[in-house]
């Protein structure tokens, strides 16, 4: 499988074509910008830390049960993907107030949201990304009332899994945006996810652990990352507690000795 030319160019990520039909590459880059453009840098491993979270995270969502155009790593920042036709939604889950809600309605920040709350905007720089609701995305053709709803479901489950996967790691996945694309029939999730388009604080000291550290000059952006991948993806790599020492105690109770003679229960 070879990389052929550019297709698209984005703010963070660059796409190129295949000599493989449906197929895509996906690069992320270590460009980091905020405030629609208005702040931008490049900052050295933010693409790979933001691919081998977006590799886990669609992964991870693959063995649950949700379809994503996630195809393989080819190397630490190329990803291969299913080629999409994407919708211009921007889905965004939120289960805490922060961020633009706060600014733009009267959330106190921090508030918990129960049920999650759904926002969906129109992916259109030029326009500041405006909220959408459900007979403008219809009225405006750019998903069926039945895609939607598919779109608005998988949105849920998704929140649903990556609570869970965030809070096996001590944090709080406070919101997180998505987009989705069509191939043939289905619905797949596309683009990434990553610290870029996630909400993530501590549990216990409410840090922020994602691109509100760059956006907000909270402290050392690409330290937060490296140490965010790593918390993120060792969920992964942890391993179940040795069986050992609990033979070893049983034997004691039962009085025989272990291999190791005379060491069984030392202190
Ligand atoms: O800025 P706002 O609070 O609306 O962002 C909500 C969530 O969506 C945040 O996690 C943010 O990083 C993400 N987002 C994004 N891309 C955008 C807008 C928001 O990834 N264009």
């Amino acid at each position: 499988m070879k990389q052929k030319g550019l297709l698209y160019t984005g703010k963070a990520k660059s796409v190129f074509r295949t000599d493989v039909k449906g197929q895509l590459i996906v690069e992320f880059r270590d460009d980091i910008t905020a405030f629609d453009g208005g702040k931008k840098d490049r900052l050295k491993n933010k693409g790979s830390y933001n691919a081998e979270v977006s590799a886990f995270i669609f992964q991870y969502l693959e063995k649950n049960g949700v379809k994503t155009h996630f195809l393989q790593m080819l190397d630490p920042r190329r990803m291969l993907v299913r080629e999409l036709s994407m919708i211009p939604l921007e889905v965004i889950v939120r289960n805490v107030a922060a961020g633009s809600i706060v600014r733009n309605y009267p959330f106190k920040e921090g508030t918990k949201l129960n049920p999650p709350v759904i926002v969906i905007d129109y992916k259109d720089d030029s326009r500041h990304d405006p909220m959408l609701n459900d007979d403008l995305i219809v009225a405006l053709g750019l998903a069926t009332p039945t895609e939607l709803e598919a779109v608005k479901k998988t949105a849920l489950k998704i929140n649903a899994l990556l609570v869970k996967l965030m809070a096996a790691q001590g944090i709080t996945l406070v919101d997180f945006k998505i987009e989705f694309g069509r191939g043939g029939r289905t619905i797949y999730l596309g683009d990434e996810i990553s610290m870029d388009s996630m909400r993530l604080w501590d549990k216990k000291t409410k840090e922020s652990l994602d691109k509100d550290v760059y956006r907000f000059d909270r402290g050392d952006v690409m330290a937060t990352y490296n140490r965010v991948v790593k918390r993120i993806t060792k969920t992964a790599a942890r391993k179940k507690p040795v069986a050992k020492p609990r033979v070893a105690a049983k034997l004691k109770a039962a009085g025989k000795k272990t291999a190791k003679k005379g060491t069984a229960g030392k202190k």
